[in-house]
């Protein structure tokens, strides 16, 4: 299946990053940069570069967060809902500022992004920049926006904690699954790739093989499980629903994926040193694993995504 990628030389290797799983690849043969189609099966086949291994200035994705609100309250969101959101003109900015560096992947996030009005213009003032982009939704309002989605990110990702409604409900309300079923629907009926989210926790782990299972039957491109970080509003529950990382690993390992799916677990460690640009314009990198908030600066120029601390520290 082709799909567009972000190509790019960085240290010497042609690398490129895949909008639907955040995964970022070393290329198998030469390739121009930009943003490219290439198979998708081709691609996984590729190896994974860590993203503290992919070499240049600045990373080689962020994830931003453009919006704080959220039309659900769950238990395991990461998301501190005390920061303020700026506004239209501030948000364009930031998108000009991305699109200025040599990131090569975005993930639009939240809150919940979909309540954006400005959502698509912000994806393609990325795209327009060179960028490939992705947008992680709860899935209550795709149906209503795929389609205007659909003209302007790479990849939509859905975030389910179950392959039921009985379960996702119980983390994130009545009828969230309905809703976020529906979205897929559509969203694969208009031809975005969708990649399903689901944090893997001890109370739904036994149910990782039909989440998979429903991801194919609703025609969606693979699966993330993700493992949860004891951030926000989820370190209430770590103890009681983290998995360690060997667990997480060996659920995954253990399933069955049919060969036109991709599933794969983002582990704690995995998830270490990524970068977050927050909803007030405030740019914060994680450590390694993924713990604690490691610095935290004001964007003002691309210069201030680069992967050094404002003064200047590794
Ligand atoms: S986890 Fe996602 S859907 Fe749930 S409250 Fe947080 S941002 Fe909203």
């Amino acid at each position: 299946m082709m799909r567009t990628f972000r190509v790019a030389e960085r240290k010497g290797a042609t690398l490129a990053h895949d909008p639907a799983t955040g995964l970022t690849h070393r290329a198998g043969r030469d390739l121009p940069t930009g943003r490219l189609a290439l198979d998708a099966r081709e691609v996984g086949q590729w190896p994974v570069v860590h993203p503290a291994a992919c070499g240049g200035s600045t990373p080689v994705s962020v994830c931003w967060s453009p919006v704080v609100r959220c039309n659900l309250h769950c238990p395991h969101c990461l998301d501190d809902k005390n920061v303020s959101e700026l506004g239209t003109a501030e948000r364009r900015r930031i998108a000009g500022l991305i699109g200025e560096s040599d990131i090569l992947g975005v993930d639009i996030s939240g809150g919940e992004p979909l309540l954006l009005g400005d959502l698509a213009d912000l994806a393609g003032e990325l795209t327009s920049a060179g960028c490939v982009v992705s947008v992680t939704t709860n899935g209550w309002h795709l149906r209503r926006r795929a389609a205007e989605l659909a003209d302007h990110v790479d990849a939509v990702k859905v975030s389910l904690d179950g392959p039921t409604g009985l379960v996702h409900d119980a983390w994130r309300g009545k009828d969230s699954y309905n809703r976020a079923v529906d979205g897929i629907k559509e969203a694969v009926d208009r031809g975005l790739t969708v990649q399903i989210q689901s944090v893997l926790m001890a109370s739904n782990r036994t149910l990782a093989q039909d989440l998979v299972r429903l991801a194919q039957r609703l025609g969606a491109n693979g699966v993330t499980f993700l493992q949860m970080l004891p951030i926000g509003e989820a370190v209430r529950l770590g103890g009681q629903e983290m998995l360690s990382d060997s667990e997480a690993r060996a659920i995954v390992e253990d399933l069955e994926v049919p060969d036109d799916l991709s599933v794969r677990v983002r582990t704690r460690d995995g998830a270490g040193g990524f970068t977050v640009i927050r909803a007030d314009g405030q740019v914060w990198r994680n450590d390694r694993p993924a713990e604690r908030i490691e610095t935290l600066h004001a964007l003002r120029t691309p210069a201030d995504l680069a992967l050094t601390g404002p003064d200047g520290s590794a």
